[in-house]
């Protein structure tokens, strides 16, 4: 319990909304305004003003679960921890090292997903290890390894985006996932900037726009080549810029000119004049910026609608420009520095390359073990949990609940039902939870210490301001207790500081370098941006004051130039036909989070967001007969959802819209297609065919 107040950070987005925490009633905290910090400024959204609510919540776990006759009882830390090593050396023993798999989130500390990796790699000897991150921004992620050489969310601070002339915001609705971020855009507009949307719903966040243009969902990498042609045709491409700064501009310029407007028309149903309209508005400031999210990445073509975006900074001479420049708004609370430590299936510290052999030996040399000892690269998310019960018999979770965020769930959960073994680490009884053989209830966000980075690649502190219930214990402290009886009784540190330091020696050299980031300067400063090197010996500077803006000089590749990727339309896995003639997206609501396994236990947020519902136009809804509240059928080739209907003039007459934070009936990822990008990995939550009926006619 904090005797005053205690500067901490969400435990939700990756805005990392900074709140102090003071005592609060019933022994526990209550969150308060923490105006210094200067991404949120004091504002919160109702999921972080109502976040302590969970720390006390009465279906909090506080004593590990074991099943027993197929009832999952309660259970001693000794017999709980014993258990899995049980589950897993079976595992082993019989099927191999890769028959464990290990699945994280992105909401895990770096100094967790850190030791996830870690303990996958040396201690199980898996390659199988991924997280629900790749769910989230790996497609922006693969787009800007591509054409920047680096992936960092946002290449500038939040601060920029207000002093820039043109924000295109593309399949991000901020009004919804990060209300404090709209101010950002408030400000622009203020200074006398221009807004444009691109999203298939005119969203809260869309009502802002200058220009909204809603084009069919997955057709958005058709609607930047669109944009693209009209800006060369018109002569509005900065030459110099392109000569000096990028490669392979002939080969996408090429590809941009056979997507002619009247044709990008056709595809996306956005008008020639509204896209003659979005490039004036684009190419008249001096700067601009491109803004993407989960509506471009998640898609089974999400890496090259990225890159199309992406295309459109660098012909334009926007990128690693002051003021300028594309980013990506990642969405889960670490979702950034999740994908830079290890947890990932090619990744090590530090944002290295499994494949590359200087990468293994520096980290194996960290860890004290032969690189040789170390697997290769694993399954992504998707195939992982598509492997369980076969391939994969025992599985090991920590902060993620993939059957309700999966996509097509009813299989993962049969997948998951399969499995030999399955041990899961939350603080509630997620539906994943619910069907382990073991679950270890661990500690919250305000319980413990550690860093995340946000959006903006600036790294955080979470600082600990009560103690945990009686009877939990941190993920730090589990995988320290597993190695020890799986054989490994030292390097896994239960400290998080101390996990820290390791984790800025592995990350020493790599592109995202935190080796001269400290506790200590995150407790007196408000984040630190990566890459952050420890300063060489004789360098006036005693530390390195991180960075803030990336690539204004060069970019990260080898020639320091940004590489153009020629990309070209195609379409989405599934388009609509006699059968499912209606096209279905998924997104989110502002009082829910994710799968919703926290914020569905706050009273105050299932008052706003009770349950799931289907949002479509007022002509389909008069073709289906349907009223408003009506039960809807949502059917697509893997299975029904039913919920209740929300007419709306919001949405395109061949869309529906569901939220995906439920489980049950109502659950949005039991109909969406698993079709995968062929580079991220990511499947494509944001559009599939479907057929809709009122339920019970
Ligand atoms: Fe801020 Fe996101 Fe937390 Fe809301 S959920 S308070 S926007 S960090």
């Amino acid at each position: 319990m904090p005797n005053s107040a205690t500067p901490t950070h969400c435990p939700y987005c990756a805005l990392q909304c900074g709140m102090n925490l003071t005592p609060g009633s019933a022994g526990g905290v209550a969150v308060v305004e923490r105006p210094d910090f200067p991404v949120n400024r004091g504002a919160l959204c109702g999921k972080g003003r109502t976040a302590p609510a969970v720390l006390s919540s009465s279906v909090r776990l506080t004593t590990p679960l074991v099943r027993k006759a197929g009832v999952l009882e309660p259970a001693s830390w000794g017999e709980a921890l014993d258990r899995i090593a049980e589950g897993l050396t079976r595992t082993r023993t019989e099927h191999g090292p890769d028959a464990c798999g290990v699945f994280g989130g992105g909401g895990l500390t770096n100094e967790k997903a850190y030791a996830l990796g870690k303990f996958a790699r040396i201690v199980l000897g898996t390659s199988q290890i991924d997280y629900n991150g790749r769910f989230c921004m790996s497609s922006a992620a693969a787009a800007g390894m591509k054409a920047f050489g680096l992936d960092r969310g946002l290449p500038f601070p939040l601060e920029d985006i207000p002093k820039t002339g043109c924000v295109v915001l593309v399949g991000s609705n901020l009004a919804e996932t990060m209300p404090p971020a709209l101010r950002y855009l408030t400000e622009l507009k203020d200074n006398g900037g221009k807004l444009i949307v691109i999203d298939p719903r005119r969203t809260r966040t869309a009502e802002q726009a200058d220009l909204h243009l809603a084009p069919r969902p997955g057709t958005d990498l058709a609607l930047a080549l669109g944009l693209l042609h009209v800006i060369v045709a018109e002569g509005r491409t900065d030459e110099e810029y392109i000569r000096e700064r990028t490669s392979g501009w002939e080969e996408a310029r090429a590809a941009a000119m056979a997507h002619w407007p009247e044709y990008v028309e056709r595809i996306t149903g956005v008008s020639v004049p509204e896209l003659r309209a979005a490039v004036q508005m684009f190419c008249e400031p001096e700067n601009a910026m491109v803004l993407t999210a989960r509506g471009p990445e998640q898609q089974s073509k999400g890496t090259d609608t990225v890159g199309a975006w992406i295309n459109l900074t660098l012909a334009t001479g926007r990128a690693g420009r002051p003021l300028s420049g594309y980013g990506c708004l990642t969405g889960q609370g670490n979702g950034q520095g999740g994908r830079e430590h290890g947890q990932k299936a090619d990744q090590l510290p530090g944002y290295r390359k499994l494949v590359d052999p200087e990468a293994r030996r520096h980290v194996a040399e960290v860890w004290g073990v032969d690189p040789d000892s170390l697997p290769g690269p694993g399954r992504s998310a998707y195939e992982l949990l598509d492997a369980l019960g076969t391939d994969i018999k025992s599985l090991l979770l920590m902060g993620s609940n993939p059957v309700v965020s999966a996509p097509r769930a009813a299989h993962i959960e049969d997948r998951i039902k399969s499995l030999d073994f399955l041990a899961v680490c939350d603080v509630v009884l997620s539906e994943t939870a619910a069907l382990a053989d073991v679950v270890l209830p661990v500690t919250q966000w305000a319980e413990e210490t550690g860093t995340t980075t946000n959006l903006e690649g600036r790294v955080l502190l979470r600082q600990r301001a009560i103690t945990a219930p009686e009877g939990v214990r941190s993920d730090l402290e589990v995988m320290n207790e597993l190695a020890a009886r799986l054989g490994v009784e030292k390097g896994f540190a239960t400290d998080p500081e101390e996990v820290f330091e390791e984790l800025r020696r592995a990350s020493a050299g790599g592109p995202a370098d935190y080796s001269g980031i400290t506790y200590r300067r995150l407790a007196e400063e408000n984040g630190v941006f990566w890459p952050c090197p420890t300063p060489p010996a004789d360098s006036a500077d005693a530390v390195h004051a991180g960075t803030p803006r990336l690539f204004l000089d060069r970019f990260a590749t080898e020639d320091g130039r940004a590489r153009f990727v020629p990309v070209s339309h195609r379409a989405a896995a599934e388009e609509p036909d006699e059968e499912y003639p209606v096209l279905l997206t998924t997104g989110r609501v502002v009082a829910q989070y994710q799968s919703g396994a926290q914020t569905r236990r706050v009273d105050e947020l299932n008052a706003a967001a009770p349950g799931p519902f289907v949002e479509l136009h007022p002509r389909l809804a008069e073709r289906l007969g349907a009223a408003e509240g009506d039960p809807l059928a949502v059917v697509s080739r893997r299975g029904r959802a039913v919920a209740p209907a929300r007419i709306t003039t919001a949405i395109r007459p061949d869309t529906v819209f569901m939220p995906f934070h439920w489980p049950g009936e109502g659950r949005a990822n039991t109909l969406t297609n698993p079709a995968l990008d062929p580079t991220s990995r990511m499947p494509e939550f944001k559009t599939c065919a479907v057929r809709v009926e009122v339920a019970g006619k």
